[in-house]
């Protein structure tokens, strides 16, 4: 350990509401924009994680015991927190994140409207009920907490990946364990500290920061009854089976190659102006960052490349800290080199490099994990830089003939997160919403996120698991079903016994 690392902050973990700092590993934490740590993250051995979940299980009889309407207000007041200290957030996200500042804040709203629509509970648990389904008869199904449940949640998303599970979780009667990413911890605990703020119960949200230790701690403890994930699919699929195979229910949102269809009629200059932040905003390290343009038509390709040059080089990158800024760096050092390394690979596969952002210099941040914005055309379906998540500012341009060979080259590729069509026409908008193979899809809507009342998750190898993240399927997922048939006779005459299996309809 150097000596300049011991004077940085150590961030812990939160659990039962007490601060923990202490551990027996460490992992810097890093401003990408400097490439200098500015923390030292501790890292939960598997006995904290234990001990963090017997704190959350412990929790979970009074919380899941208390009104739905206290636990919705606890949403309510936290909704009210998160915007009072919305600029804290965001300057810690972009620090350890890397993007701007207004970036960080669009994140932020997004998960804030998941906390408006937890908010609604009360209306969202009230079960089905049947009266007289026989004789002096009625019968119920109530939805009820699961127990305790983990989220494990990537970098590029630290605020709102956490609250597309936890206020939904908590507003059902569960108690949580979050494992955020070890790149940018920070906005996870300052969320904690307003959960407790805003009345939640010491013990029904905790923070235990690691990396795989803690993960596997997680995985295999038997009072963990859901895991939520959202990271690389490599991972997600690592923690669907394995929490699967321990008996826990499990959605794993895992990665992306999002396509935009251009069609020979699409608004071309509202199209590159929606691509551009859809395919560089947050240097592309969005799951639902667009990746590839699949140009229907080589005069397409020719009109948008000269449209999308002139857009692309008006793109400032910088440090989140410096004014103007539109795209940040990418998260870490080896990030850097890998993205780099895929446009080479394109180069050397004979795409053509339209826009070569490799040797990007931010002027006082020589040692920033920067990548400028790449375009690549003429790229084919087998070159790595089309088949791969990059994770990086890099768009690709596929040529194609007819819409039905960019539907073919969508419904072939191994994810199916996101999608969009850019056309004036109506019919092939229709037709291409209702048979392509992915989970969520834009018309002339470049990144269609949906919003906090429709559920989120991809298809194929993009969502492993039932039910997607937020929305309805949260209230699905969140808790566990109980059908209830009751009879209280009014006459107290004892009935017939009867043999023949009870039915009650005949
Ligand atoms: P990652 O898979 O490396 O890490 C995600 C989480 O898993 C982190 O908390 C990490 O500590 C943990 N983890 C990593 N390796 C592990 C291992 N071997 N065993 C157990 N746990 C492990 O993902 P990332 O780099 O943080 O995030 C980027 C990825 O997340 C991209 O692939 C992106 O597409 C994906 N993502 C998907 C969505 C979605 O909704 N589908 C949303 C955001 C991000």
């Amino acid at each position: 350990m150097t000596v300049a690392t011991q004077t940085l902050p150590v961030i812990g973990h939160v659990v039962g509401g007490k601060a923990i700092e202490t551990a027996a590993r460490y992992q810097d934490v890093f401003n990408p924009a400097s490439g200098r740590a500015v923390a030292r993250l501790a890292l939960a051995s598997k006995a904290e994680t234990d001990a963090a979940v017997e704190v959350a299980h412990a929790a979970h009889r009074d919380w899941a015991a208390t009104p739905v309407a206290k636990r919705a207000q606890v949403m309510f007041r936290f909704k009210v927190l998160l915007e009072r200290d919305a600029d804290r957030i965001c300057q810690a996200i972009a620090l350890e994140h890397g993007k701007t500042v207004d970036d960080a804040r669009g994140e932020l709203g997004r998960g804030i409207e998941v906390v408006e629509y937890a908010c609604g509970a009360g209306e969202l648990l009230k079960g089905e009920h049947s009266k007289n389904v026989g004789p002096g008869i009625d019968a119920w199904s109530e939805f009820q907490p699961l127990g305790v449940v983990a989220g494990i949640t990537p970098f590029n998303f630290p605020a709102m990946v956490p609250m597309w599970m936890f206020p939904m979780a908590l507003v059902c009667g569960n108690t949580f364990v979050l494992k955020p990413s070890e790149r940018d911890p920070s906005a996870s605990l300052i969320m904690a500290e307003l959960l407790a703020e805003a009345g939640l119960p010491a013990g029904v949200f905790n923070v235990v920061n690691g990396d795989k230790e803690a993960v596997d701690a997680l995985l295999a403890h038997p009072k963990v009854k859901a895991v939520s994930f959202v990271g690389s699919t490599p991972i997600a699929e690592l923690i669907y089976k394995t929490a699967t195979a321990n008996g826990k229910r499990v959605q794993a949102l895992g990665g992306a190659k999002n396509h935009a269809v251009v069609m020979p009629d699409a608004d071309l200059d509202a199209a590159v102006s929606a691509m551009i932040g859809a395919a560089y905003g947050s240097a592309g390290e969005r799951c639902m960052a667009l990746s590839v343009a699949v140009c229907v038509g080589d005069a397409v390709a020719e009109d948008l490349i000269a449209k999308l040059k002139p857009a692309i080089a008006a793109i400032k990158v910088g440090a989140a800290s410096q004014s103007g800024i539109d795209m940040g760096p990418v998260i870490t050092k080896a990030s850097q080199e890998k993205i780099k390394g895929y446009v080479d690979a394109g180069v050397a596969d004979g795409a053509e490099l339209v826009v070569d952002g490799r040797a990007i210099a931010v002027e006082g941040h020589a040692n920033g994990y920067f990548v400028g914005p790449c375009l690549l055309d003429k790229v084919t379906p087998e070159m790595s830089v089309y088949t791969d998540e990059i994770f990086g500012p890099v768009l690709c341009i596929v040529r194609v003939k007819t819409l039905h060979e960019a539907m073919d080259l969508i419904d072939a590729h191994e994810f199916g997160n996101g999608t969009c069509i850019f056309t004036r026409d109506g019919e092939a908008a229709r037709y291409f919403t209702d048979a392509i193979q992915v989970g969520m899809v834009g018309v002339n809507v470049p990144l269609p996120v949906p919003v906090a009342y429709h559920s989120f998750g991809g298809w194929k190898r993009s969502l492993f698991g039932d039910l997607h993240i937020y929305g309805p399927d949260s209230v699905r997922f969140y808790t566990r079903r109980k059908a209830i048939t009751q009879r209280w006779p009014s006459s107290g005459i004892a009935e017939k016994t009867q043999f023949a299996f009870p039915n009650m309809a005949r």
